[in-house]
């Protein structure tokens, strides 16, 4: 599943090449990726004579500011995309063949077009009309937390959203109203990288290791953002190509492999129905130096 460096890296490739296009059509193959509006006709008569000026990420949310030419007051709007499970956009020539997962194509001017593939068909699309507020349309955004790269993301925020909690440090970190686009991958990076293991209750946090796994959060990001974002089975970026995070793991799919740090072999257990993945050594309930 994409999480929050996949999605940033998909913003950053559209950013590079989406961009002032006017949006000339579409076809939608699967109905049900179109999350709004309810019709299908009204979503491509929407977006059409748009061109986009920006792309925003929220948590795991892709908005582009969509912009008409020339720009009256009222006429900003929004497009959303959602990649869930197994959505990737790719910015491709309008004569590349079809994969039969294609659900969604945006044209841009003649030639280029904004494809939408999704196997899972769990991924959505939104059109958000000018003078409607997004979250209004969007209803997720408004449950999402702060992202981790937002100012707001401090250690007090982070304290009081665990506080109280009788539930395992790794459960709330995938708990998107806690912190926005963290998924399991990072997770498990972030709790080896503070030395905590992930079956400690958040109640028994200390707030040092709170603030080491602040600092570790937004340094896991920022490595895969650096990196193109992990390497998934099916995550390419908006030009097909794969991330390659996966290399340079520390305990994330490494069960059974020796730690990076002092060689012991990362375990793997379910928690909250997920695997995590961590070295018994260098993580402890009560982390490393508390
Ligand atoms: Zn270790």
């Amino acid at each position: 599943m994409p999480e929050l460096p996949e999605v940033e890296t998909v913003r950053r490739g559209l950013s590079q090449l989406t961009l002032n296009h006017e949006i000339t059509g579409g076809d939608v193959l699967l109905e049900r990726t179109i999350a709004y509006p309810f019709s299908v006709g009204d979503f491509i008569d929407g977006i059409k004579g748009y061109a986009i000026a920006t792309w925003h990420r929220r948590g795991k949310y892709l908005l582009a500011e969509l912009s008409q030419s020339p720009p009256a007051s009222s006429s900003t709007s929004w497009l959303g995309v959602h990649l869930r499970m197994t959505g990737q956009l790719l910015w491709l020539h309008r004569d590349e063949p079809l994969h039969k997962h294609t659900r969604v194509r945006l044209f841009f001017g003649d030639r280029q077009e904004l494809r939408f593939v999704d196997q899972r068909t769990f991924g959505q699309i939104w059109w958000v009309p000018p003078s409607v507020a997004v979250e209004s349309i969007i209803t997720g955004l408004a449950k999402l937390a702060v992202d981790p790269f937002s100012p707001e993301f401090t250690v007090e925020y982070l304290a009081i959203k665990l506080q109280n909690r009788r539930r395992p440090i790794k459960t709330a970190l995938l708990d998107q109203s806690v912190v926005a686009g963290l998924g399991n991958i990072y997770a498990d990076e972030a709790l080896f990288k503070s030395g905590i293991l992930p079956e400690t209750l958040c109640t028994d946090l200390q707030l040092k290791q709170i603030e080491r796994l602040r600092t570790a959060i937004i340094q896991v990001l920022q490595a895969s953002i650096e990196a193109g974002g992990t390497t998934f089975s099916n995550f390419l970026n908006v030009q097909g190509v794969n991330g390659n995070y996966g290399g340079v793991a520390w305990v994330y799919n490494r069960a059974g492999e020796p730690c990076r740090v002092c060689s012991t072999l990362i375990q793997r257990t379910r928690l909250a129905g997920r695997s995590s993945h961590f070295c018994p050594q260098c993580q402890t309930l009560r982390g490393v130096g508390s």
